[in-house]
């Protein structure tokens, strides 16, 4: 079959791929650990639920505007100011089918042929072939295990060329699970302001951070950078909700007046049930989504626990829901690690060359506690060969 130029060079998503084939195995009976997960295994809140029948038992199954319903727009506009003092009008807003979408569509609105865009590495895996979609020239940045792999302003001015457009920044981190500081933001802002760089902030791991650090936007910090930042963020892992695709993005109004162009071309609305869903997560009280955060902090601290013991070693992820685990020392690569684990031991893990770095394995915590004990003793008889 003779495919378009356009898709030939693109990689399927080794997240997809491997979270697919776990839940396959398991289905057939497999006695699975999943650490592959890039999803909470929490259920979705009920009250977010409730409105979705709401919506259905109203009749609100119709097109919608195509980047999102005025309520929604502003229940945005509401949680950026509050969590992120951001003040955007609604003509900056598109709500699309998920954060992906949302970062598809920014990759497709500004990157034309060749132009560059720095990825600091390790990256979360979309990002690259997005902009290979868009025929632009992925960069990637590679950054220190010691800066607990931060893009530093360093590596950031080192790597802009005349063909720079735009740097995709992720805070808190997928997969290495740091969160940059105001300082750091700052100094990566200043030398982005001073090359006139594009920036995407994606933020979709914000509400899971952990040791009371804190959450910020770069876009926040200046109004030269806020002009220049495109914030995306969602309800998919702060509330549970990753099957019901709303993601959001904020920015340059020319360029959301752009994705509403290829919204109303391409998937039109997103979901109208799933609107009103979103809707009702971003206007309820944040208690069980505290609730999830602190259970996700015990995990973390588990999982920790038994690597230390291990003695395996990664940074300490502030946020998100991964550990970017260094398995260097089992002398098998990246791949070579996923593989023999899941077929000799089923856990399902994601290997670290899909985000850059052959060395490295995520490990998810989106799972039980039982769970990280029960993978975590068939890791320790993995690694002794028993
Ligand atoms: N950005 C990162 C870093 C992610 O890990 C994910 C999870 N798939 C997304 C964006 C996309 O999230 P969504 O489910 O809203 O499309
Ligand atoms: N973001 C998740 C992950 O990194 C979900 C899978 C995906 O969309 O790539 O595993």
């Amino acid at each position: 079959m003779h495919l378009a130029k356009r898709v030939q060079g693109i990689k399927a998503s080794s997240t997809l791929v491997i979270t697919a084939q776990a839940k396959k195995m398991r289905q057939e009976g497999s006695d699975i650990v999943n650490f592959a997960a890039g999803e909470p295994d929490f259920d979705t809140p009920n009250q977010i639920k409730e409105s979705a029948i709401k919506a259905i038992k109203d009749g609100f199954t119709k097109y919608t505007p195509s980047t999102g319903i005025p309520e929604l727009k502003k229940a945005i506009q509401d949680k950026l100011l509050k969590d992120n003092k951001l003040q955007y009008d609604a003509e900056q807003i598109a709500v699309s089918s998920g954060a992906k979408h949302c970062l598809f569509n920014l990759v497709q609105a500004l990157v034309d042929d060749e132009d560059e865009v720095l990825i600091p590495s390790p990256y979360w895996v979309s990002y690259v072939e997005m902009v290979k979609f868009a025929n632009g020239a992925p960069i990637i940045l590679k950054t220190k295990k010691e800066d607990s792999f931060k893009l530093s302003a360093e590596i950031l001015a080192a790597s802009i060329t005349k063909k720079s457009k735009l740097l995709i920044l992720n805070s808190p981190s997928n997969p290495a699970g740091y969160i940059y500081s105001k300082q750091e933001l700052i100094d990566i802002a200043d030398i982005v302001v001073k090359n006139n760089l594009f920036v995407i902030s994606d933020e979709i791991y914000e509400k899971l951070i952990y040791d009371n650090s804190q959450h910020i936007s770069i876009a926040s910090l200046n109004k030269k950078i806020y002009d220049l930042t495109f914030v995306v963020n969602g309800v998919s892992k702060a509330y549970s909700m990753t099957g019901w695709r709303i993601g959001y993005l904020a920015g340059n109004k020319d360029v959301v007046a752009a994705i509403k162009k290829i919204q109303d071309h391409s998937t039109s609305n997103p979901s109208s049930i799933s609107q009103k869903a979103a809707l009702s997560a971003l206007t309820s009280d944040k208690e069980v989504l505290e609730k999830m955060r602190e259970e996700f902090e015990a995990r973390r601290n588990a999982m920790m626990g038994y690597f230390d013991r291990m003695k395996l070693e990664y940074v300490r992820p502030q946020g998100a829901f991964y550990i970017f685990c260094d398995i260097s020392s089992s002398g098998m690569d990246s791949l070579r690690f996923s593989t023999k684990f899941l077929e000799e031991k089923h856990v399902a893990t994601i290997p670290g060359v899909a985000f850059g770095d052959d060395r490295y394995v995520r490990f998810s915590f989106a799972t039980n506690r039982e769970r990280i004990e029960e993978g975590m003793r068939r890791l320790e008889s993995f690694l002794n060969k028993e």
